[in-house]
């Protein structure tokens, strides 16, 4: 197969958009679709300051990179959550190479203690559910106590494609609501959140990581090997064989729902921490508590 603008050798065949690319033209589409999508939905400038969340994974450290590139002033951000192996220095020497700052965060401190794996056990609650909660408190956290204007995570289409059908399975509006490319600020505490690879799919993050020899690491997070997200993905995969584009359009038309544009829920302070919730006490908070209930009724 031929590139479709140069004629040369492709190395990616994208059936979703009919078309090939060789490597300099698919980094140059890669790298258009990124800034496209970030002017698309506002969701920063070029002088903006961004925390880029980093786990190490392929997703991330192409968007840190990516975003680094195409001149974006980005600091990283990883969050310890005690899940295993943390990749300090593979992120802080990728972090001297493209010339930008590393910020790790350990959730033990927030936490008594303990790790979120220990958590969950606590609580009989799935590790994944905690683990997500933990990490939007922090990343918002460290976001505002360092005065960043955005933190960008590196959500590609495969996971909100894979996100959007187990939601409407439970019909799920709530979340639905808030899985919008980019939620902006709506609390001076609350730091907007945005997917800047969101139109992109994990074969073109892969291969747009292997052109460029950005490090990563892929090994999966041992507490997700079952969750449904990855039966979802395999379903839509599967979907995707037989009519390309399922995904881009499965994900477009939910853009366009009146969803995103009902009326802002209003935000109170947590009476215990002060960040923002629509109940009296944020979900971290309750958590907490939950966790030193369970742990007094064991002393008792
Ligand atoms: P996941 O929920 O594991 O699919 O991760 C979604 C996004 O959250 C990643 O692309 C990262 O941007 C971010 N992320 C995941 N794990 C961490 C972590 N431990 N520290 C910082 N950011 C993370
Ligand atoms: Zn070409
Ligand atoms: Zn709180």
């Amino acid at each position: 197969m031929k590139c479709k603008k140069c004629s040369n050798t492709a190395v990616i065949h994208l059936r979703q958009h009919n078309t090939a690319y060789c490597g300099e033209h698919f980094v140059d589409y890669f790298e258009k679709r990124v800034e496209k999508t970030i002017d698309e939905y506002s969701m920063f400038k070029k002088d903006s300051k961004i925390l880029v969340a980093v786990s190490g994974g392929k997703d991330s450290m192409t968007l840190w990179y990516v975003l680094t590139k195409l001149g974006y002033k980005t600091d990283g951000l990883i969050i310890d959550v005690g899940t295993g192996n943390i990749l300090f220095d593979l992120l802080s020497q990728f972090a001297d190479k493209i010339g930008s700052r590393l910020i790790s965060v350990d959730a033990k401190k927030y936490l008594g203690g303990l790790t979120v794996p220990e958590i969950a056990r606590i609580i009989r609650r799935p590790t994944c559910s905690i683990c997500g909660s933990v990490r939007r408190y922090l990343m918002n956290k460290t976001a505002f106590e360092n005065n960043y204007d955005v933190v960008a995570t590196g959500h590609n289409l495969d996971d909100e494609v894979s996100f959007l059908l187990g939601n409407l399975l439970s019909w799920n509006l709530g979340y639905l609501r808030r899985q919008a490319p980019f939620m902006p600020r709506t609390h001076h505490k609350l730091v907007g959140k945005s997917k800047p690879l969101v139109w992109l799919t994990e074969k073109e993050i892969y291969t747009y990581a292997l052109l460029n020899k950005i490090p990563f690491d892929s090994e999966k997070c041992p507490f997700s090997k079952n969750a449904s997200s990855l039966k979802y993905k395999r379903v839509l995969n599967d979907l995707e064989v037989d009519q390309p584009g399922t995904k881009l359009r499965f994900y477009k038309q939910f853009q366009r729902l009146e969803l995103f544009k009902t009326d802002l829920v209003e935000l109170n302070e947590c009476s215990v921490c002060g960040y923002p919730t629509t109940s009296e006490k944020c979900s971290f908070c309750r958590m907490r508590e939950r966790v030193e209930d369970a742990l007094g009724k064991q002393k008792n």
